[in-house]
């Protein structure tokens, strides 16, 4: 062991053992894994080693599937065999809404290139798997590259192809105790302290431990876990196959064979965490007594969807635990807020996702930004509110249970909530606000009747009507939205407007004025679909959405300079906005000020009733509108004086699930579904914010994109012959059987009364009037290309 490494990546389990090897593979060769005992001795060695595609983030699920095709890669770079078994695999699903969404599942792989797959009936299933009683079953879903490896050899052929490359393994070295210098950080380890520029936590069981040694408190906690190995089955001998890895949704197992026997491993309702504070330093190779009773309904399905085990005894049973995060995705990326620390921490499915995260981690590191979008599993997508041990708790305790029960779009899970809440909560409540979460806050979704309760449904819900009702009202008259839910992010100091030029890639709003502003990263790519106010006294605000508060504000840090103080507002200023036709007439009953002479895109600070405001003359629903933001204890007084002064003008509250519609009449996008950092300016239409004519970051990038041939795919609005249902994202869109594109989101647009989607398709595909297809939870529906905003298309209702 050398004193002083570029990378020091702490853990040798699958994860830290994959970081090494891309950092290695991608150039950065001074790099040591340092292990606490020897590679494995955390939750690898007992892992039952199974590989499946399926994950509910298409971009995780394509990181999975490159985790997939690199095994065979390891394994003949390093000379270790990894014991690939690819037996194919099959996901089954026992009710009509599972074989739904595992058919609308299905395509979503095939929009994200994921074209290995196909839907199979029960009859054909239980070909392919003869052990499996079809009782019950309706349909599945078979995958070609699906399988189990050998744990322990994987983690070697990763560090061994690792070394092969240049890199150092050192085992049998606790590390102690992690202090930042100026150059990185020092780490001490029982054989002496090692100075590094960056530093991975990859400690698996023991990341909490790890995290606390810097300071950080990440949103981990492991879980117990069983499988059991049964001893041979007689049928398996007469079989010259191996059975397929086997997952039955809705009898929460999974299955692979084992030799003769198989491998049984159960998803228990009634989980089991476990050392929620990092396993114990001394925690060895253990396992914990299996727990059968705690299990015994999961079991007991187990024994009936696969006959042959009533048969046999149980060989081995491993009780062990594994990490998880709130969402039950990994955190991997920069902390923020600790320069040269890096997470690779709560990963799951470490040797289906372990290549994934190494890849991404070291790009990251090498490059400054993955090539993948990774925010689903970015460790900056929580705040600080989620190192709270009773969230951890309630959130990841949540994804275990549910980790095979099936989550519908519009259903809103309990776990952690409510937390954070505005404080005219109860009494929109007392109103009939429905709730959803967003980061750490509770946001409206609809407001509803006494009793109502709304269906989880894959279709239209029987929230519809309150939506249409709630859309209506908003384009007819005057709507009143909380938007606490947005983030708003204060810039000042004797060099803000500079910093401003530079990290924005629009134009600077003039005094008194705001202005759409996209942010790129330094190759190009989107950052933010951000908007910049100019309050004219020296302050401006950068406003976006809520829950990229600290994936924001770890960007921006990255990227300050001296003369700028900026401050994230989140926990200080909530607001209403009012939209529609009567807007201005409510707001200026409230003041003599001349609010109402704002212009579109106007703003300045005025007094609404006896609240002194920020006001912004702007409107996501695309109608005359207003902004209205005040101090958190202002809220509730200034909802009051708006819905009393709105009451002649027939003013309702509404909620953001009529928002999203009323956006979609407009054609305007929104971060994670139009937005991506995985998309350009070009491909999304941002590029006509951009100002060409300064530098800024990423201009490069996006130059080199404009002078070009063009993106590949564009940006288009969509109306679907749909039904009862409407897309949600990630459909795939036909012309004459070709994939020419995906959906980024959909919904129904109440005032236009279409189904509408907006979609990214090939620059062939983009004219309007183009006819194409689209599929609607697995159904192939027509669809044709509409002019942008079928609402009020020249925006005269939102300049009025
Ligand atoms: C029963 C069971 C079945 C599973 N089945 C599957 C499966 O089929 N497929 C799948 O993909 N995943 C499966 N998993 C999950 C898989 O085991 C984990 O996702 C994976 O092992 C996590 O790897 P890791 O590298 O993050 O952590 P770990 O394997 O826990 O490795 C962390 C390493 O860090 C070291 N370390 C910690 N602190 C220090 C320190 N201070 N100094 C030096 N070293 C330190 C530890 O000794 C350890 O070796 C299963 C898990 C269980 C429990």
């Amino acid at each position: 062991m050398n004193s002083h490494y570029r990378v020091v990546v702490i853990g040798g389990g699958v994860v830290g053992a994959s970081v090494l090897y891309h950092l290695a593979k991608f150039g950065w060769s001074d790099v040591c894994l340092i292990e606490r005992s020897v590679l494995t001795a955390g939750s690898s060695w007992h892992a039952a080693g199974g590989i499946h595609a399926l994950n509910a983030d298409p971009n995780i699920a394509q990181l999975q599937a490159y985790t997939i095709d690199l095994l065979s890669e390891i394994e003949k770079e390093s000379g270790q065999n990894i014991g690939l078994h690819m037996t194919g695999g099959l996901t089954m699903a026992g009710t009509p809404d599972r074989w739904e969404w595992l058919q609308s599942a299905y395509r979503t792989f095939q929009s994200i290139g994921i074209d290995d797959c196909r839907l199979v009936t029960p009859e054909e299933a239980q070909e392919l798997n003869p052990i499996m009683s079809i009782d019950g079953l309706l349909g599945g879903m078979w995958a070609d590259r699906e399988g189990y490896i050998d744990t322990t050899g994987t983690v070697h052929a990763y560090a061994g192809a690792a070394k092969k490359r240049g890199a150092t393994v050192v085992e049998h070295n606790r590390v102690l105790e992690l202090n930042q210098t100026l150059e990185g950080w020092d780490v001490v380890t029982e054989k002496g302290t090692v100075s590094c520029e960056h530093v991975v936590n990859a400690g698996g069981l023991w990341a909490k431990q790890l995290g606390r040694m810097a300071g950080v408190e990440l949103p981990v906690s492991p879980l117990q876990h069983h499988y059991l190995i049964s001893d041979t089955i007689p049928q398996l001998e007469e079989i010259d196959f191996e059975v397929p890895m086997t997952v039955d949704l809705e009898g929460f197992t999974y299955l692979r064979q084992d030799q003769k026997g198989v491998l049984l491993g159960i998803y228990e309702m009634d989980h089991k965490h476990w050392a929620m504070d990092g396993a114990p330093w001394e925690y060895g190779m253990e396992l914990f007594q299996e727990d059968v009773d705690r299990i015994e309904n999961e079991l007991t399905m187990g024994f009936e969807r696969y006959p042959c085990l009533q048969d046999v005894g149980v060989k081995t049973w491993v009780n062990g635990a594994f990490t998880f995060s709130p969402d039950g995705n990994p955190l991997v990326g920069p902390v923020p807020g600790k320069r040269g620390y890096w997470s690779a921490c709560a990963v799951m499915a470490g040797f289906l996702q372990g290549g994934g995260v190494g890849k991404s981690l070291a790009e990251w590191m090498i490059h400054g930004q993955p090539e993948a979008d990774v925010y689903g599993m970015d460790v900056a997508r929580y705040g600080t509110y989620a190192e709270n041990k009773q969230y951890i708790k309630e959130t990841t305790g949540q994804f275990y249970s549910r980790r095979f029960v099936m989550t519908y779009p519009n259903e809103q899970l309990p776990a952690g909530r409510p937390l954070k809440t505005s404080p005219a909560y109860s009494d929109m409540t007392a109103v009939g606000c429905k709730w959803g979460a967003s980061f750490d806050l509770e946001v409206p979704l609809y407001f509803a009747p006494q009793g109502f309760e709304e269906t989880p449904s894959l279709r239209r819900s029987n929230a519809f009507d309150i939506v249409a009702d709630e859309c209506k009202m908003v384009r007819a008259s005057v709507g009143l939205l909380d938007i606490s839910g947005f983030s708003r992010f204060e810039v000042s100091g004797p060099n803000a407007e500079e910093w401003l030029n530079h990290v924005m890639a629009s134009r600077l709003p003039s005094p008194g004025r705001a202005r759409l502003a996209p942010m790129l990263s330094e190759d190009g790519r989107l950052k933010g679909d951000l908007t910049v106010f100019n309050w004219g006294d020296g302050t401006w605000w950068i406003m976006g959405s809520y829950y990229l508060r600290a994936w924001h504000m770890r960007w921006f840090n990255d990227h300050m300079v001296d003369g700028v103080i900026l401050r994230d507002l989140g926990e200080e200023m909530v607001g209403f906005s009012l939209s529609g036709p009567k807007s201005r007439a409510v707001i200026e009953k409230l003041t003599d000020a001349p609010v109402g002479d704002l212009p579109f895109m106007g703003c300045g600070a005025f007094d609404i009733g006896m609240i002194r405001a920020k006001v912004g003359r702007l409107s996501v629903a695309g109608e005359l509108g207003y902004e209205i933001h005040c101090r958190m204890g202002d809220h509730i007084t200034l909802r009051q004086a708006l819905l009393n002064a709105g009451g002649h003008e027939g003013i309702r509250e509404y909620g953001f699930n009529a928002m999203l519609s009323l956006r979609l009449e407009k054609s305007f996008g929104i971060w994670s579904a139009e937005f991506t950092q995985g998309y350009t300016p070009g491909m999304t239409g941002m590029d006509r914010w951009i100002d060409w004519d300064k530098d800024f970051v990423g201009k490069t990038g996006a130059m080199a994109e404009r002078e070009g041939n063009g993106p590949d795919q564009v940006q288009v609005t969509l109306e679907i012959d749909a039904k009862d249902a409407d897309t949600s994202g990630y459909e795939p869109i036909w012309s004459d059987n070709k994939q020419v594109g995906f959906v980024t989101s959909g919904g129904y647009g109440h005032t236009v009364q279409r189904s509408l989607a907006m979609a990214l398709v090939d620059q062939g595909q983009s004219a309007l009037g183009t006819e194409l297809s689209v599929h609607v939870v697995g159904v192939e529906r027509p669809a044709r290309v509409i002019a942008a905003s079928p609402y009020d298309p020249a925006g005269q209702v939102m300049r009025g």
